[in-house]
Parts: C-alpha cells; structure tokens; sequence
C-alpha cells in the first residue's frame, strides 16, 4: 500500500501520472464539500462529484445505495477511479462503495481529519455501521494509494483534532515508548503533528503489512478499544452528548491500562502516567455505576471476541501491547471504577 505524505498537489500528479482511468468520481460530506473540496477541485482532471451527508449517523447501507446510484448515473467503468475527500466516514463508506462496485474499482484516500490521516485511511478496512453495531458489515481492501496532507487540517474543529490525537497517543503507547516519553510532557496544540503523522503512519503500515486482515499481530491496533467502543455506543444509545470515537478511546485507554497494571503488566507508575496525560488532555467522562454492566454486555459484541470471551489488546510493558488477554466481567467492572 503506498501511502505519500506530501502537498496534495504534487501528491496527486504523481498518482495520475502513469495512469489512464475513464473517469474520475471524488466523493465528499457536506463540510468536505465546503472546506477540501475547493483545494483540489482544479487539481483533478475532469471528473463527477457526489456529496453525502456528514457524521456517522450517515455510514449506513442506505447512504451506500445512494453512493452506487451515483456511480451508476455516472456511468462508471472498471476503470474507473474513486477518490475519497473527507474523514473516516467518507474514506470507510466510500471505499467500501468502491470495493463492492462492480465487484471492485480503484480508489484512493485522501483524509481530511487526523484521525483519519493516522488510523483509519491506512489498512484496508472499509465498512458501514449496521442495525446499531459500528463497521459490523464491510471488507477488507486496500486502496490504490493515500494521499496524506496535513494542510487539509486547518479548518478541522479542535475537538476533532483533539478526538484523531487519541489514535496517536495509542501508537506510542502500544509500540514506541520513546515516542511517548516526547508527547506525554506536551499539551495538544505544542505537539509536533507532522512528525507524528509519520510516525503514527509508519506504525500502522508495518502493522497492517505483518498481518493484514487481522489475525494476530494488528489486533494491538485495538488496543483502547474494547472498553473504548462500549463507551461510545453506551453514550450513542443513551442519547446522552455524544462522545466522540477519540474521546471514548481515549477513556478506554485509561481503564484497559488499569486492567494491565492489575494483571502485572505494566506498573502503577506507567499507569499513573497514562491517566494523568488522558485525563489532561481529554477531562473524565463520567459514568454511574448502575450502568458498569450495560456497558460490559456492549463489549460482547467485540470482533475480536471469540465466543462468549472479551478478548482484549492490553498494554504489555510501554511500548509493547499483547492481544487477545481474556478479561473479566470483573477485570471491567474495577477498571470502569474510574469514570464513577
Ligand atoms: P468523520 O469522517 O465524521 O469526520 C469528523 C467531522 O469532521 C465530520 O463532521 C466531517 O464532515 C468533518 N471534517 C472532515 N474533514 C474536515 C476538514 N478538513 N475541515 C473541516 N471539517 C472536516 O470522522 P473521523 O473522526 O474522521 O472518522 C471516524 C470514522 O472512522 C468512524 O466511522 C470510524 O469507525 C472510522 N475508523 C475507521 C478505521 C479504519 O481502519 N478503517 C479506523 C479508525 C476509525
Ligand atoms: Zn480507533
């Protein structure tokens, strides 16, 4: 997967250069459409432009379908090309469209938020949201090329700049200890973002390369996410301010810390760190304990579950994660103690 962290213009002329595609469909949001689109739009050759509705309220099979009569309206070929401008929503749905359209036709990310700029452009995982469950139908393919440019970054609001740092926090966490030492002394905005977009990308490259479709080795990508994914549908389901999928990683980061310094895998003061730095950086969430066990059942319906077993990425020394650690009912219960 080839992934050019470099101005979109030159970026782009490089991608197109050797190729000979019979159109070009460049997807957005609505708030892609107002602020990105107009940085590229005469970048791009001819091409038609479909815009969906923002938020993860839209990454539905219903938005899909709208995405595919688009294509079809536009007569697109196999060789046609799909460009994705937008964050997470955009590149999942949109590369999913695509993969799925006439069993598969090129498309390439170009992330407009960061935590899409590090997560979820690289790695070809692409999906909807289904029936309640987050990503619960989609595929694994990867895209022609990612586009990453961070100037795209300055209209993003700072809670979802706030919400991508979380996913760069997790990288240093689980494999660069050193990297951690750096950031872990720093506020939000004196932290270097270009240098940790690489760093970050370079990590979930590798990751993703020793282990694509996530058998073993990239599920430590999930670390913070078990409890983290509980967290944000409870607070979706509950109707209560939404977190958003950083702020509710970033908590889970917390309590599956907490899980790993009681089974001696990290020590207190790692995760008195860890807390310190989260809770710095993002404030408590805070949950009653009468509602510990609805949020527990929500992690049974993790995919890295087998079975009835939560089987979690749990943090194993700094800047080292295992996988699939089974923990208990009871292991969640005293971690979510936390946010009480
Ligand atoms: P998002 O796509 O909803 O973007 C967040 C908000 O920022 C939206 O309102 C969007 O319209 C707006 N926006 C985007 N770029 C902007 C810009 N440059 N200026 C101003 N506004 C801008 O959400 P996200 O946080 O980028 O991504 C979250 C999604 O990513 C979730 O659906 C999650 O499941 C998915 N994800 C996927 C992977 C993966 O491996 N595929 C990994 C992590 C997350
Ligand atoms: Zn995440």
């Amino acid at each position: 997967m080839s992934v050019q962290i470099a101005p979109f213009s030159s970026a782009i002329a490089t991608y197109l250069a050797d190729k000979s595609y019979s159109s070009v469909f460049v997807i957005t949001d609505t708030n892609t459409k107002k602020y990105c689109y107009p940085l590229v739009r005469d970048l791009l050759p001819k091409h038609v432009h479909f815009t969906i509705k923002s938020g993860e309220e839209n990454k539905t099979l219903a938005t899909c379908e709208l995405i595919w009569e688009a294509m079809t309206n536009a007569n697109l070929d196999r060789h046609a090309l799909v460009i994705n401008l937008g964050g997470g929503v955009v590149g999942d749905m949109g590369g999913f469209c695509a993969a799925t359209y006439k069993r598969g036709i090129d498309f390439i990310q170009v992330p407009t938020t960061l935590l899409a700029q590090v997560d979820a452009s690289v790695g070809g995982k692409l999906g909807i949201d289904f029936h309640g469950f987050k990503n619960h139908i989609g595929v694994f393919t990867l895209p022609q090329s990612v586009l990453i440019d961070a100037d795209f970054l300055k209209t993003l609001p700072e809670r979802e700049l706030r919400s991508g740092f979380a996913e760069v926090v997790k990288h240093c966490l689980i494999q660069d200890a050193n990297k951690w030492s750096e950031i872990k002394v720093k506020d939000l905005a004196d932290q270097n973002l270009a240098d940790l977009i690489a760093h970050s990308v370079e990590i979930k490259k590798k990751v993703v390369a020793a282990d694509p479709t996530e058998k073993g080795l990239r599920k430590i990508l999930n670390f913070g996410h078990t409890l983290g994914h509980a967290i944000e549908t409870f607070f979706l389901d509950q109707g209560k301010n939404r977190l958003l999928h950083g702020e509710a990683i970033a908590a889970g980061m917390v309590a599956e810390s907490y899980i790993a310094f009681a089974k001696n895998m990290i020590s207190e003061k790692t995760l008195s760190d860890i807390e310190e730095f989260i809770f710095s950086v993002y404030g408590n969430v805070s949950i009653s304990e009468a509602d510990f066990d609805s949020i527990i059942k929500l992690t049974l319906q993790d995919k890295k579950n087998k079975g009835t077993e939560v089987r979690a990425s749990v943090l194993n020394g700094l800047g080292s994660c295992a996988y699939d650690v089974v923990i208990t009912k009871a292991d969640m219960k005293k971690a979510l103690k936390y946010y009480s």
